[in-house]
């Protein structure tokens, strides 16, 4: 019998395994303490947990962590992690340290099925939807190594990751099953605690699932734009061609009627010559006015200077233009900002995090030489450029 793996479930999941086992249903809360809060995967150390609840654990379930492939510190902190998720496949993590917060940005799929013209995922295709173990072990990784190299932050709260973005590979809509308890888990105040204002879904815009991701879990919400109207978005973002531009909005405006945050982040990437003209930007001021769609929208703007690959035949946006297209956002009256490339040194940027996993054969030799480096354990790779404790981060 395969061990159950309990970083699959939320609470409620948890208190159904433990009722399982003829345990009580409020076993589950100490056990998410000791899981995600203390960052243990041994039942033997569960110290305050019954012996005979131990075995019992120990013949059915297991904490099963991501193998890690390679792990990178940039020159700004930046830190990527590339796990293992089996059949060739691998997905990235990237955790981003700033004065105020610590943000980890979470991958939901291996590879993506929308295929935007701009995205090195999408060009890769996809290969499966993770699992809401996989999905929580990127962040239970990133949260308890970094805690355990001394990242701390200072203060009595021990944790290191603030804020969660689903922004890294993959739809995170278009694996919405495994990714609703994920967020149960961040939200959780037995597990990471953290505020629905710092748990941020960004989707290309799958206009149902935006209404029932509002109706059970409402966290902050992002969406990707790139396009003032259907014919250069159908181009840009395929998905497009589904429900539309207008459809989108709609669902955006409904969504704040329960969002934590009283406004809609949009993200936009800036390609040269081809959406990041002064009519762009001016339609999209238009878009989200009273006379769009939608009717007035409250939105923020984040502008994303394209990060290059080979395969998509475009290129980014110069720094004047990008300058030029969010003073004009501004000065319609809605706050833009442009995003900061972080851990460039260490292909961390948007967009770039499957610059590697692209080529299925190089992504091959690496996780053979991960595999490699593999310790007696089976679960913790040697870090190719090892994290230190002093530095930047600490
Ligand atoms: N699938 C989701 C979340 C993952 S992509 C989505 O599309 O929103 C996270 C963000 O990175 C999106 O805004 C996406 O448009 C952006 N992005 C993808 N490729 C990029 C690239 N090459 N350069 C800059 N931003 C990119
Ligand atoms: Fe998928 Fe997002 Fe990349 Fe589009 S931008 S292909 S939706 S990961």
């Amino acid at each position: 019998m395969t061990a159950v793996n309990l970083l699959d479930f939320d609470l409620d999941g948890l208190a159904a395994f433990c009722e399982r086992l003829g345990e009580k249903r409020f076993r589950a809360v100490q056990l998410m303490r000791w899981i995600h809060q203390r960052g243990e995967s041994e039942f033997e150390r569960m110290s305050d947990l019954a012996k005979a609840f131990r075995a019992k654990l120990a013949g059915a379930a297991e904490v099963r962590a991501l193998p890690v492939i390679s792990e990178h510190r940039s020159a700004d902190g930046t830190v990527k992690w590339l796990f293992d998720v089996g059949a060739g496949n691998a997905i990235e993590t990237v955790f981003i340290p700033e004065d105020d917060r610590g943000t980890l940005c979470v991958s939901s799929q291996a590879g993506c099925a929308v295929g935007c013209r701009f995205c090195s995922t999408g060009h890769q295709g996809f290969s499966r939807n993770l699992s809401t173990g996989e999905i929580l072990a990127q962040l239970w990784h990133a949260e308890h190594s970094l805690r355990r190299l001394g990242v701390g932050r200072s203060g009595p709260d021990p944790r290191v990751i603030t804020n969660v973005v689903m922004m890294g590979m993959g739809e995170p809509l278009q694996n919405y099953a495994a990714v609703i308890p994920a967020l149960r888990v961040m939200l959780d105040d037995h597990a990471y605690g953290l505020s629905r204002r710092r748990v941020t879904v960004s989707t290309s815009g799958m206009v149902a699932k935006i209404d029932t991701l509002r109706d059970e879990c409402p966290v902050a919400l992002a969406v990707s734009l790139h396009a003032p109207d259907d014919e250069l978005r159908n181009d840009l973002v395929p998905l497009n061609r589904k429900d539309g531009l207008a459809a989108l909005l709609r669902a955006c405006k409904r969504y704040l009627e329960r969002a934590p945050r009283d406004f809609i982040t949009f993200e936009y990437c800036m390609l040269d010559g081809v959406n990041d003209s002064d009519a762009h930007a001016r339609a999209l001021l238009e878009l989200v006015s009273a006379r769009g769609p939608a009717g007035r929208l409250p939105c923020k703007f984040n502008l994303i200077p394209f990060n290059p690959f080979p395969q998509s035949g475009l290129r980014r946006s110069a720094a004047p233009r990008v300058q030029a297209f969010a003073k004009l956002l501004l000065d319609g009256g809605i706050v833009t900002t442009v995003r900061k490339t972080r851990g460039d040194d260490i292909d961390a940027a948007c967009g770039q995090l499957a610059g590697e996993v692209q080529d299925r054969t190089r992504v091959e030799v690496r996780m053979q030489r991960g595999r490699e480096r593999l310790s007696t354990d089976g679960k913790v790779a040697a870090p190719v450029r090892p994290l230190a404790p002093e530095g930047p981060l600490a």
